[in-house]
């Protein structure tokens, strides 16, 4: 989709560090890090959040789960623990408008979430 970011990334019109890609989705390093370890996951399809998954769309959130507690052996946070957010929309505090999970870890993270 044209000016979105992440399909920028996923087409390779703006770099990024990757950290594990399939023929469905791609993993990379955020830009801003909010810990140790702060990766997001999207699909290669753009999907405009979680709120916009449907009966068919939703084998893509099945296959980034499934694709999930590998990266964060990769990563070095499987056992230690982490946490995996999707943000939707305006309240939720949604910046960029294509799906993506943040996986967070590499230190204790607070324990409030709202
Ligand atoms: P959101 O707030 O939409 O849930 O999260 C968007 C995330 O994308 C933010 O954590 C932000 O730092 C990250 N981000 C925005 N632009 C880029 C970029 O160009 N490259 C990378 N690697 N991350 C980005
Ligand atoms: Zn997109």
């Amino acid at each position: 989709m044209k000016d979105c970011i992440f399909c920028k990334i996923i087409n390779g019109e703006i770099p990024c560090s990757m950290v594990y890609q399939d023929e469905r989705v791609l993993a990379f390093r955020d830009i801003n890090p909010l810990a140790p370890v702060h990766v997001l996951i999207v699909p290669k399809q753009h999907i405009e959040s979680a709120q916009a998954l449907n009966e068919s769309t939703s084998q893509i959130a099945a296959h980034i789960f499934s694709k999930i507690p590998g990266i964060a052996k990769e990563l070095g946070i499987a056992e230690s623990g982490y946490r995996v957010i999707t943000n939707i929309g305006k309240d939720g505090g949604q910046a960029v408008p294509h799906l993506h999970f943040h996986i967070l870890g590499g230190r204790k993270l607070e324990t409030a979430l709202g």
